[in-house]
Parts: C-alpha cells; sequence; structure tokens
C-alpha cells in the first residue's frame, strides 16, 4: 500500500475551480478503497465510460487502493455519485498541476561525464539516456551491440541495447520500458537492468550464460519528454489527431485490437489508435518481437505503478492454457521481492487483477509472437505517484532488479518452456 497523506475530504464548492489554462488547471487525486464487488463494478465501469476521470491506479481487488485524478469542474458529480455508492473517497492531493514544476533542466555539456549520467539519482532526459546507451556500448563492445529499430512519431530513434557472450545464444529476455510517457520509473529500471548485466558482470554473470538480453528502455520517448517538460501526467505518444493527440501504445497491438479497455475517443487516455499498429512505435516494438520470436522466451514490460506482476489475457479474464508457466514465472519474482525488499507485490491475469485491455503488447507478444512468457511488471510509486522522488529511485530499481533477476533465472532454468513449445509446434 502507498504512503499517501490522507486529508478527509470535504465538499466545497470553493474547491470546484474554473479552467483557465492547462497550467492554471487545479485536479484532485482521490485515493478509494472498494470494499463490496459492486463497489470494484461500480469503479471499472466509471473508468470504462468515463472520458475526463484518469485512473492512475485501478484494481479489480476489493480492499485495494484505487487512485483516480478527477478535473476540478467534474468533482462534485464524482463525489456524489460515489457517495450514493457507499464509497469513502479521500483526497490524496489537492491542486495538482499538470504542468512540470520548475525550470526545465538545461541540456547537459556535450561531453558529459558518466556520473553525471547517473540514473539512480534523477530521471534522464531522452537524449541523456541515449547517451548512456552509447557510452556502455563503446565501453563494452565485446558484450553489447547497440541498434535502432525506428523511429518515434516525431522521429526520436528508438533504440536497442542487446547484451550476449554469445551470437547464437537459443535463449533470450526481451525487455522494453516506457510505453507511457509518464511511467518515469520505467525506463530508469530498464537502464538499470543494463548496468548491472554489463557493469556488475561478477555478480550477475550468470544471467549471461545461454542468455541473451534485449532491452529497449524507452519505447515512446515523445510522450516522455512531454512529461518532462509540458505535461507531467502524459500517458500517450504524440501523434496528433482532429480533437487531441495521443494513441495509448499499450491498446495499439493487433490482438483483439478495439475491445474491452481500449477508448476509440481519440482524447481518451486509453485510445486505441486509428487502426492497429497505427503508431511507429508499437510497429517497432512488433517487429523487435517477431524478429527474435524464435529465441524470446520471457518477454518483461515495465510500467508503473502498484507493484504487480501480471500475465494475459488481458483482453479478458479468463487465463490462458499456459497461465501456469507464466505464473511460476512471476511468483518466483515476487518472491524474491519480498525477501530482498520486504515488497508486496500481486500476481494474477491483467484482466483479473486490474481490468480488462485490449491491444496490449503482453497479449500480443502470447498469442502472435508467440512468446511463452510475457509479463507485465508495475513497479513501485511513493506518494508523488508517477514520479517518485528522486531518492527513492535507488531503492526501487534494485528492488525492481532483484525481481527480474529471478524471474531471469527461473525462467532460464524451466525445462517445461520445451515442453510448451514442442506442444505449439514451435
Ligand atoms: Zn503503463
Amino acid at each position: 500500500m502507498l504512503g499517501f497523506t490522507i486529508l478527509l475530504f470535504t465538499i466545497s464548492l470553493e474547491s470546484v475551480s474554473r479552467i483557465s489554462s492547462a497550467c492554471e488547471r487545479r485536479d484532485t487525486l482521490y485515493n478509494i478503497v472498494p470494499t463490496t464487488g459492486a463497489q470494484v463494478r461500480f469503479l471499472r465501469e466509471l473508468n470504462l465510460k468515463n472520458e475526463t476521470l484518469d485512473f492512475w491506479l485501478l484494481t479489480s481487488i476489493i480492499g485495494h487502493e484505487v487512485h483516480v485524478k478527477v478535473p476540478a469542474e467534474r468533482n462534485v458529480r464524482f463525489l456524489t455519485e460515489l457517495l450514493s455508492q457507499g464509497l469513502n473517497p479521500l483526497v490524496a492531493s489537492s491542486n495538482l498541476s499538470a504542468c512540470t514544476s520548475g525550470t526545465p533542466q538545461k541540456r547537459a555539456a556535450r561531453y558529459t561525464t558518466t556520473e553525471s549520467l547517473d540514473f539512480t539519482r534523477r530521471y534522464l532526459r531522452y537524449y541523456e539516456i541515449n547517451r548512456y546507451i552509447d557510452y556502455i556500448g563503446r565501453k563494452y563492445p565485446q558484450i553489447v551491440t547497440v541498434n535502432t529499430i525506428g523511429s518515434s512519431f516525431e522521429k526520436r530513434p528508438l533504440r536497442t541495447v542487446t547484451i550476449t557472450r554469445n551470437k547464437s545464444n537459443k535463449k533470450a529476455i526481451l525487455i522494453d520500458a516506457g510505453i507511457h510517457g509518464r511511467e518515469w520509473m520505467a525506463p530508469a529500471s530498464a537502464l538499470y537492468v543494463i548496468k548491472q548485466l554489463v557493469q556488475n558482470g561478477d555478480t550477475n554473470g550468470d544471467l549471461l550464460n545461454n542468455l541473451t538480453w534485449i532491452i529497449l528502455p524507452l519505447v515512446n520517448p515523445d510522450g516522455y519528454e512531454h512529461s518532462h517538460t509540458r505535461d507531467k501526467l502524459w500517458r500517450k505518444n504524440r501523434h496528433p489527431f482532429r480533437r487531441c493527440t495521443g494513441t495509448d501504445g499499450n491498446r495499439n497491438f493487433d490482438f483483439r485490437w478495439g475491445e474491452k479497455g481500449a477508448a476509440r475517443h481519440e482524447c481518451r487516455q486509453t485510445y486505441s489508435g486509428p487502426k492497429a499498429f497505427s503508431e511507429p512505435e508499437t510497429q517497432a516494438v512488433r517487429d523487435l518481437m517477431l524478429a527474435n520470436n524464435q529465441i524470446v522466451k520471457l518477454y518483461l514490460t515495465l510500467h508503473s505503478y502498484g507493484r504487480y506482476l501480471l500475465y494475459p489475457w488481458g483482453y479478458r479474464k479468463s487465463l490462458p492454457k499456459t497461465w501456469r508457466l507464466m505464473d511460476a514465472v512471476a511468483r518466483a519474482g515476487s518472491d524474491a521481492m519480498k525477501r530482498s525488499h520486504n515488497a508486496d507485490y500481486t500476481v494474477g491475469g491483467v484482466g483479473r487483477i486490474l481490468y480488462e485491455a485490449s491491444g496490449g503488447s503482453d497479449d500480443y507478444a502470447l498469442a502472435v509472437a508467440r512468446i511463452p512468457i510475457p509479463i507485465v511488471m508495475e513497479l513501485p510509486a511513493d506518494e508523488a505517484g508517477f514520479h517518485p522522488a528522486p531518492e527513492k529511485i535507488k531503492p526501487f530499481v534494485e528492488e525492481a532488479f532483484s525481481g527480474i533477476r529471478a524471474m531471469a533465472r527461473k525462467e532460464k532454468d524451466d525445462n517445461r518452456l520445451v515442453a510448451w513449445r514442442c506442444r505449439n509446434g514451435m
């Protein structure tokens, strides 16, 4: 559970302020704990049908916190609806502004030192992530290959780091991060995995035995940059449409595209895009999966937040036949993080634990790319939600790596996968 500073709410008309611009808008973040199945269903429906509410954290588990940002003009109606359901929303944060605070960071000097690229102390910008990737590629050419696999809508190159001791390895792990711009912990965690594998070989050497790692630290650089410079809470990519901007990449994959939990309206946070794979970012991830699906056994897609390890299906509540394989790997991760950091991760199917969401990369990985173990990792947060305080980055990425290392080891040693691939003609 997150340590929000909770203030009991009172309905006051003064809290309803006018919107004059995005920067002056003052929204409220509510923390709600449903205690009945009916309340869980009500919140899920509210998420599906309402355009203006932004659910930061939504689960289908009774007793788990739900976090939702409510625009000022929607406040009174929202509270009235919740009270009528017997829910007791608490104000987690009021006067929430979407705008970034302070002045934008100055661009780093041309010859950035690697110390200044310490992503465990602060969130790097896109160009700094690239500098780190370049540095790793230059310094460790024996085991690291850097590739550009496409570019974003605004033409930022999408770059992968492949780490291997043997280019003919038959097993690989694919990790991507940051398909949602505002989820800053995700790219930081992906970079930390790279650092641990490449720069901390003494401790993690076994993770490179017969195993190749392909890591795409930032799927959505346009959304990430927009989140750093204009609107901290920006989730989608930056593809402009007639009324609003952005497609949700994690609703844009071509498996059960446009079904439940994916919005058809371009102004929604979960807009599925005009058609499946309409976006260059999702096309690049698709091509990366398909080019490597003969060797990729585990696909890990990093998101934030809430401490969940989830697997397909997302498009419906029921589980695939092979769910036990995924469950075993996810539980190895959650057990390890419990041991190392006393962290409580919830494990289960996306559609069951969170909510139904079609067109996600994990469903596509399993159903189309035939990657046997796709796992969505929802990283931790503090009271700042998507942007934990800089001093939290280090403990959070260390926790995540402890789980990722355990999942990799579990998968590496699990021969049941061989049987699964045989059964599926792979
Ligand atoms: Zn996400």
